[in-house]
């Protein structure tokens, strides 16, 4: 049976150690990290992930700072905030959440804001100190996975990892994370033709897709490390027997609950370690967000 990685133990460890940053940073140069927010429109889930990272603000003692927009909004309107962000000095950090109204250019939304405070790491400017392994933001969720494992003691060095999915935020930074670590990587997407035979091989298994069951127990091998950052919410119609039964309360109170990409019950027995979902790389996502804005305001009171 797998080790399981507790998420919540981690998150709740980075954001004590943020904390007491935060005090040292106001006791000494008098300084008080700031995140802010840019929503646009009324996305349910970007709601609740921007609730999410406010609560996290308080709880480490940042200021937080939401500015909400209406789905109708024009590009310029958003680039008008950017600015303002840009300029503020209280506001160390921001981000505009993804994904964004069809009439405004994600490209050039992105691309406006400082790189100096883009807590997300999606500025092409930010990517490319990744690629070159030079001091710069790095997104949140393959820094949380790559934090995750640097904590539990996972040796990536010189390990096969199979990286699942290869979108802008999760995979593809995932991937040169753990390349830039020594691994040996291997990054599966939608065309790849076979993704068993590239799984099986893998030391360390790390699957963003979002879509439920696709990392099956024969795809694993044995005592494989195995990160699961899909989030897939199962209605308790679309749930099957297993699931209703293993989930039994969620489906109860919620009439839904939340899984992975990895069919977790088995691979839990044939894994050396695994991440759960909830309770896994989700927490770690919003710690590292925070870890990012202490950096930005490190930087800013050029503390270092
Ligand atoms: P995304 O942009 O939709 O990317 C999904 C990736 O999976 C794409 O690269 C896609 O390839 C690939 N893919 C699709 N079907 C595949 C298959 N059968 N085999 C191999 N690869 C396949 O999504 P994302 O934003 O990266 O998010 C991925 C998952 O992670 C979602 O469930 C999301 O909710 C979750 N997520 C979690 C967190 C967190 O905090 N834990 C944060 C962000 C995202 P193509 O592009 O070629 O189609």
């Amino acid at each position: 049976m797998a080790k399981l990685i507790n998420g919540n133990k981690i998150s709740g460890d980075i954001k004590n150690e943020i904390k007491e940053e935060v005090k040292e940073l106001e006791r000494v140069k008098g300084i008080k990290p700031g995140l802010g927010v840019i929503l646009v429109g009324e996305d349910p889930a970007s709601k609740v992930y921007v609730a999410n990272k406010q609560k996290g603000c308080d709880e480490v003692g940042f200021l937080s700072d939401t500015v909400k927009l209406p789905e109708t909004a024009t590009e310029a309107e958003v680039l008008k905030q950017i600015e303002i962000y840009n300029s503020r000095k209280d506001i160390h950090g921001f981000l505009v959440q993804l994904p964004l109204p069809r009439q405004i250019d994600k490209t050039k939304v992105l691309e406006a804001i400082s790189p100096l405070k883009d807590v997300d790491g999606f500025h092409p400017i930010n990517i490319g100190k990744l690629f070159a392994q030079q001091d710069g933001f790095v997104p949140a969720t393959p820094a949380g996975i790559i934090e995750m494992m640097k904590r539990e003691k996972i040796t990536i060095k010189g390990k096969n990892a199979t990286m699942v999915g290869h979108s802008e935020i999760v995979g593809k930074p995932c991937a040169l994370l753990l390349l830039n670590e020594w691994a040996t990587v291997t990054v599966c997407h939608i065309e790849t033709r076979d993704l068993k035979m590239h799984t099986i091989n893998a030391d360390i298994l790390i699957s963003a897709v979002g879509k439920p069951y696709l990392i099956k127990e024969d795809m694993v091998k044995d005592g494989a490390v195995v990160i699961d950052a899909g989030i897939n919410r199962i209605t308790v119609d679309k749930a099957n027997p297993e699931l209703l039964s293993w989930r039994k309360s969620d489906f109860d109170t919620k009439g839904a609950t939340l899984i992975g990409d990895v069919d977790f019950q088995k691979v839990e027995q044939k894994a050396s370690v695994i991440t759960p979902v909830p309770g896994g790389v989700g927490l770690m996502t919003i710690a590292m967000l925070l870890k990012n804005t202490l950096k930005a305001a490190k930087d800013f009171a050029q503390l270092k």
